[in-house]
């Protein structure tokens, strides 16, 4: 064996434990940058609560919220300026309260605060910048999720896209990930009591994304023991909990299994990476605008059937952890992929890309977008040819 392992240093789990921000931030910093992405959490007075405990710790506290929109070059530029014009010293933290939209903006917003080597945050992007390194660890970040999902508050990259200007020509769409080890969040605050404000399209659109990424680290080319570890717990949990999570939102159970899961699936995919239908999902961001979460859900029943054969084997194993009589059973991978079909049916995710707005001319764009890391983790190649060829049969 032979693996290495990141994950936040210190997590925080349970029901109405958001009231140990000021505390637990107290041993971090003496200012706190909270970022908020929420407008329902504002509303409903739960930021105020978390900068009155922030206030009671005695940490000087400065607010930027932020649109809650999955971040663009410019949201991350426009954040990054004017934290570095405050002087940010490493008694500064930052605190990221939202979805992973705004949890992966305060991710790129702490490393940049630090690294003053490029103007922009492109210019440190996979794939599209001139290749700068995060090489200053980023000041310290509490990421408290307030949704279930993403899992953005254990991973070690922040997607950002490129400006969404239709009008500009000049402008090459993209999707791509500011990464580095040294951006893990420091503190993660898992408290599930925030996530009952989530109405039922957005619980299972963000449920399907981490059960994508608990099954699609599972199977992955980088699979590794601890993260294998936790898809199958995640697993457990999410699978049988989803659907009562979106039918009442106000449950507990389900809500803390599928936070609970969300969080592992984080961990998980920062270890082990990613694969088909997070390849694809990418690009179904950036030319169609589908959200993630959807965008995962609708691809992940492919994904399956397109790993079905050098998959079987871990596929078994998750059709195992639901089914103990399939242990031994050929078809037990099959099972596997009937069960998350009938899931996806059940929370209502559309079957066809054109059910989300894609057009039939749009398929060779997509093919194109899909070739980024998480597709690299795919368990086989996928040629474009092939990819085209199901995506045609997808529409
Ligand atoms: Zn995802």
């Amino acid at each position: 064996m032979n693996y290495t392992y990141f994950s936040p240093r210190q997590i925080v789990f349970g029901w109405g434990r958001r009231s140990e921000l000021g505390t637990l931030a107290a041993n971090l910093g003496r200012r706190a940058f909270v970022i908020s992405g929420s407008r329902t959490l504002e509303r409903n007075g739960v930021i105020d609560q978390l900068v009155k405990s922030l206030d009671d710790a005695g940490l000087d506290v400065l607010g930027f919220p932020v649109d809650s929109r999955e971040p663009e070059v410019r949201d991350v530029n426009q954040l990054v300026n004017a934290i570095r014009t405050l002087d940010p010293t490493t008694s500064d933290v930052v605190i990221a309260i939202g979805g992973g939209s705004t949890i992966d903006l305060a991710k790129a917003a702490a490393a940049l605060a630090t690294n003053r080597q490029g103007e922009s945050v492109e210019e440190f992007l996979e794939g599209v910048g001139r290749g700068l390194q995060i090489t200053v660890p980023p000041l310290d970040l509490v990421a408290i999720p307030s949704t279930a999902g993403t899992g953005a508050e254990a991973t070690k990259n922040a997607v950002i896209s490129s400006n969404n200007d239709p009008a500009d020509a000049n402008i090459r769409p993209y999707k791509k990930s500011l990464r580095s080890d040294l951006m893990i969040p420091r503190l993660v605050i898992v408290d599930p009591e925030l996530t009952v404000s989530l109405p039922p399209s957005t619980t299972a659109y963000t449920g399907m994304d981490a059960i994508t990424q608990l099954i699609e680290s599972y199977i992955s080319r980088k699979a590794a023991p601890i993260p294998k570890a936790l898809c199958r717990q995640g697993l457990q949990l999410a699978i049988p909990a989803l659907a009562a999570a979106v039918a009442n939102g106000s449950l507990r159970e389900p809500r803390e299994a599928m936070a609970h899961a969300a969080l592992l699936s984080g961990m998980a995919l920062a270890n082990s990476g990613l694969g088909f239908a997070h390849g694809v999902a990418a690009a179904l961001g950036v030319t169609c605008q589908v959200p993630h979460g959807l965008a995962c859900a609708l691809l992940l029943p492919v994904a399956l059937r397109v790993n079905r054969e050098v998959s079987r084997t871990p596929l078994a194993e998750l059709e195992s952890l639901f089914n103990p009589a399939s242990i031994g059973d050929p078809l037990a991978a099959d099972q596997f992929i009937d069960r998350i079909d009938r899931l996806c049916r059940e929370v209502q995710i559309p079957a066809r890309l054109r059910d989300v707005g894609v057009r039939q001319d749009q398929l060779p764009i997509l093919v194109q977008g899909s070739r980024g890391n998480s597709m690299s983790c795919n368990p086989r190649d996928v040629s474009d040819e092939e990819l085209q060829e199901r995506l045609e049969r997808l529409w």
